[in-house]
């Protein structure tokens, strides 16, 4: 309790009424707004099984893969869900991009759910089908140049981190490829691995495993620095390859119904402190270049100022993309 600031328990006291203090008693849902397989959908099963113990009981925890509309779909059924918490959401960036792609949400990403803390950030790489016939960065730059829209560039739908690393890469190089969306990423590297469609832009936690079996062919990693992942280390920045001031990190938040009541959030919140420091979550996010979030981040304001600045920090950026964010 010591630790917890006048702002957080205000917070969490405005949240909602008392809660049940047999919480949990049945199996809590947390709603992934991608396909089953994916990158989103990897860290929420590996953080379900270190947060079943600190949440109580050994509980249940059900993914829920609400998937589609660059995960605009599973917030909304969040967001519209009971707040007992009983569900809860796991999203992505998608919470600070949607509001930008979206013309019309049916949710306030603000003022429909209760911020429970960040979990990680994860960096993203540029992968193409086997066989796509650039070997590195600049001989696929130079085929994107040269082919434009007739590259094919998969994306898990608009305002999903694939989307927007695409939108980034083609905003950069003032070239427009061809989207193709999907419901998550699961499907479109499977359809990358199956020559189906040329390059994908997608998160370590989802490419790790592919890059490392030869699957696909990988060309660069989008955080400032090189990754230490023996497997990815070799992997060029985009900014090494002169694409100035090119970074995605993405990161993942969890999140509750509006109202969900405070001692059920308080509850939530100090099990996934302990969740992100099981040993075992802590050796899975390394294994996939993913960064575990401190404790300064598990906070419902710091993750509630960090989706505001975020969304501050992306609306001049995808404006400036541009036709490309279409
Ligand atoms: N990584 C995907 C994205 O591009 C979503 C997913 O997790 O399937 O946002």
């Amino acid at each position: 309790m010591a630790q917890w600031s006048v702002v957080a328990l205000a917070a969490f006291a405005a949240a909602g009424a008392h809660a049940d203090a047999s919480y949990p008693n049945k199996p809590v849902t947390i709603v992934v707004p991608f396909t089953a397989g994916g990158p989103t959908d990897r860290v929420a099963r590996d953080l379900a099984e270190s947060l079943r113990k600190p949440l109580g009981n050994n509980v249940t925890i059900v993914i829920d893969n609400a998937d589609g509309a660059g995960s605009t779909i599973g917030m909304a059924k969040a967001a519209r869900a009971k707040p007992d918490g009983y569900t809860l959401l796991l999203n992505h960036i998608g919470v600070a991009t949607a509001p930008i792609l979206y013309r019309k949400l049916s949710f306030d990403v603000m003022k429909d759910f209760e911020y429970l803390g960040i979990i990680n950030d994860v960096p993203m790489t540029l992968i193409g089908k086997p066989t796509l016939a650039p070997n590195n960065y600049k001989e696929l730059a130079a085929f994107i140049n040269k082919e434009k829209d007739k590259v094919n560039l998969a994306n898990a739908g608009i305002g999903s981190a694939s989307h927007l690393c695409g939108l980034l890469l083609q905003s950069t190089l003032k070239v427009p490829m061809t989207p193709v969306p999907y419901k998550g990423a699961a499907p479109a590297i499977a359809d990358l691995m199956g020559n189906q469609v040329d390059v994908l832009c997608d998160q370590t936690t989802n490419t790790t495993g592919q890059i490392e079996g030869k699957k696909v062919k990988a060309y660069a990693v989008t955080t400032s620095k090189r990754l230490t992942t023996p497997s990815l280390k070799d992997l060029p920045t985009l900014q090494e390859e002169g694409l100035k001031g090119f970074e995605v990190t993405i990161w993942h938040g969890l999140y509750a119904p509006k109202g969900t009541p405070a001692d059920i959030l308080k509850k939530v919140n100090d099990a996934l402190k302990v969740a992100l420091k099981d040993p075992e979550f802590i050796k899975k996010s390394e294994g996939l270049s993913a960064v575990v979030a401190n404790d300064n981040r598990v906070t419902p304001e710091g993750h509630k100022a960090f989706v505001q600045a975020e969304i501050a920090k992306w609306t001049p950026v995808i404006k400036a993309a541009g036709t490309f964010a279409e």
